[in-house]
């Protein structure tokens, strides 16, 4: 799409006690600061507020819309970006919703009745960090049990393993939701959270076979004999 134009009911003035339009305000807001994060122009995504009585201004406003989409021209092409740029970036964002919208979760359920209140509401130095700071799952191979609790927690596949085998995080497919980090028992810790360092390669196929702790300690004892 090269814009997409969003009408709410006025605010204030929802039927439902949880007041969407405000919720649906609050995340046009964050993703017009991820287009500019981006490179796209922002203004390709606005959000208004009318009632079913304010035709007028509903024909005026879409209009006024798509004209500035005309100026802006095709999403992508008009900011200077080819396809090969864009398309990634997209990818991306796309991937990472879920993670954007729980690291978020507090802002975007946030409802103030003053309009000027939202003039910076994310800025851009934070949403800098939200992707600076992102964070990596991976799990320890020296403390996989092969429980496979996580493996079951993960709903988009992103865990291979099976029985007694050392489980790996799929890079690309993981989309940060942190599950596996929760899930994983406390006595074997073997999830941990990554930030700022590059996650490290995951063990070759071949070499998955899970050492039981208990065994790992029994051969100790052996050897020790
Ligand atoms: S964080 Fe863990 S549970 Fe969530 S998608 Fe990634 S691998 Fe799956
Ligand atoms: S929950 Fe922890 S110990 Fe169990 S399979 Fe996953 S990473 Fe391994």
């Amino acid at each position: 799409m090269d814009g997409v134009f969003i009408g709410g009911c006025r605010l204030n003035e929802c039927n439902y006690v949880t007041q969407g339009n405000y919720h649906a305000l609050n995340m046009v807001l964050l993703c017009r600061k991820i287009m500019e994060h981006i490179g796209l122009n922002p203004s390709r995504l606005r959000i208004e507020f009318m009632s079913s009585g304010d035709g007028i201004k509903f024909a005026e406003a879409v209009n006024d819309f798509e004209k500035n989409i005309e100026v802006l021209g095709p999403l992508g092409s008009g900011e200077g970006l080819d396809k090969e740029e864009l398309s990634p970036r997209l990818e991306q964002i796309y991937r990472l919703i879920p993670y954007i919208k729980m690291e978020k979760k507090e802002k975007l359920r946030v409802r103030h009745e003053q309009g000027s209140n939202y003039a910076d509401f994310f800025t851009t130095d934070e949403i800098d960090s939200l992707f600076n700071d992102i964070v990596s799952y991976y799990i320890d191979p020296e403390k996989c049990q092969a429980c496979m609790i996580c493996l079951r927690k993960c709903y988009v596949d992103a865990i291979q393993g099976g029985k007694d085998l050392i489980h790996i995080i799929n890079q690309e497919r993981c989309i940060r939701c942190g599950n596996c980090f929760d899930a994983c028992p406390e006595k074997f810790s073997a999830v941990q959270e990554l930030s700022g360092v590059s996650v490290p390669t995951s063990i070759p196929e071949g070499e998955r076979k899970v050492v039981r702790k208990n065994k790992k300690a029994e051969s100790k004892s052996i050897s020790a004999e």
